[in-house]
């Protein structure tokens, strides 16, 4: 049994590892601000003996005792970040700093969730770990992509000059149970919209891409790279390398569904990246790692999620 801290540990990644290490009889802190996690997502576990929540900013130091640490706190979702810029730069690099001078003090080992982001709108496809990226620094987008880049700085330099045992992972376009029904994500929004039979928004002409994941197989991916060698730091590249356009997704939506829903198109986003897709290489040799849902299965399980959401939302 180990003492573990979550950080952001009440948002979508966040909750479903709490939850993985809570059953397995680890004593887990949940730290949250309820910026963009939800009390909803780890409810289920505030009765155990074994799951204590700190509601806090993880950009104020923090003192603890911990074995490890997993370090998800920052709003994800780019409608969000770009509302709330500063707060976001600040979560991930004042966060990260904070986290990893309490994994310095304590000896704990540190997970850091990094992002596909940090290659911005990229010009090699697909992208491999060694790719520096194209990221507009003065964009709407910046602040969570420079801020999770200057958090991998921070990583490794904590990494060489103080020998803190990291693991950082850069995570694609990840969907499933516990997605936020309000953060507009492309995932939720579709599956929310063709329930509710409501026009589907597209974004630009819909031809941009992305490579989603199913979240059990990301959080399989993130508990292998916990538990691997301390010799492997990352950055570690985890998603689904099936990459598909948005009205790709959006038309298997609609059949899964069986909805009527219409298409609407508005201006493409600022910086939108045209196109992502993960190689996975370096997860399949050091993590023995690749995922295994179909994008139709795992859209399955989460229409049902948002499918049962929307009746307890009503009653
Ligand atoms: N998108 C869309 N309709 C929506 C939400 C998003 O067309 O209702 C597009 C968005 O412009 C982007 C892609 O879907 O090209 C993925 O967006 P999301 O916000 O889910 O994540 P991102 O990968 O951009 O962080």
């Amino acid at each position: 049994m180990k003492r573990i801290l979550v950080s952001g540990g009440a948002g979508f990644l966040g909750s479903h590892l709490c939850e993985q290490l809570v059953e397995e009889g680890n004593e887990v802190i949940c730290l949250d601000n309820f910026f963009s996690g939800s009390e909803q997502n780890i409810s289920h576990l505030l009765p155990s003996s074994n799951f204590k929540l700190l509601v806090q900013d993880v950009s104020i130091p923090l003192s603890l005792e911990v074995d490890e640490i997993y370090n998800f706190a920052c709003p994800a979702s780019p409608l969000l970040y770009q509302r709330f810029p500063i707060e976001t730069f600040k979560s991930s690099v004042l966060g990260s700093l904070n986290l990893l001078e309490l994994a310095k003090s304590t000896g704990a080992k540190i997970f850091q969730a990094s992002t596909s982001e940090v290659y911005g709108d990229p010009l090699l496809h697909p992208q491999p770990e060694s790719y520096f990226g194209n990221v507009n620094p003065i964009g709407p987008r910046a602040c969570y992509d420079e801020g999770k880049r200057s958090a991998e700085t921070l990583f490794f330099d904590f990494y060489r000059q103080y020998q803190v045992d990291i693991k950082v992972m850069r995570i694609f376009n990840t969907y499933g149970p516990r997605m936020s029904a309000t953060d507009g994500r492309v995932v939720s929004n579709l599956i929310l919209q063709s329930l509710q039979r409501q026009n589907l928004t597209i974004f630009g002409d819909g031809s941009q891409t992305r490579s989603f994941c199913f979240v059990e197989d990301t959080i399989r991916a993130i508990r292998l790279m916990m538990a691997s060698p301390k010799e492997i730091t990352g950055p570690i590249n985890v998603g689904n390398p099936t990459e598909c356009t948005i009205l790709e997704l959006a038309s298997l939506i609609l059949k899964l569904t069986g909805s009527s829903s219409q298409l609407y198109f508005l201006p493409q986003r600022t910086d939108d990246p045209i196109q992502r897709q993960p190689s996975v290489e370096l997860a399949k040799t050091e993590l023995s790692w690749q995922p295994t849902y179909q994008l139709k299965e795992g859209l399955l399980k989460t229409i049902a999620y948002f499918e049962s959401f929307l009746k307890k939302d009503v009653c």
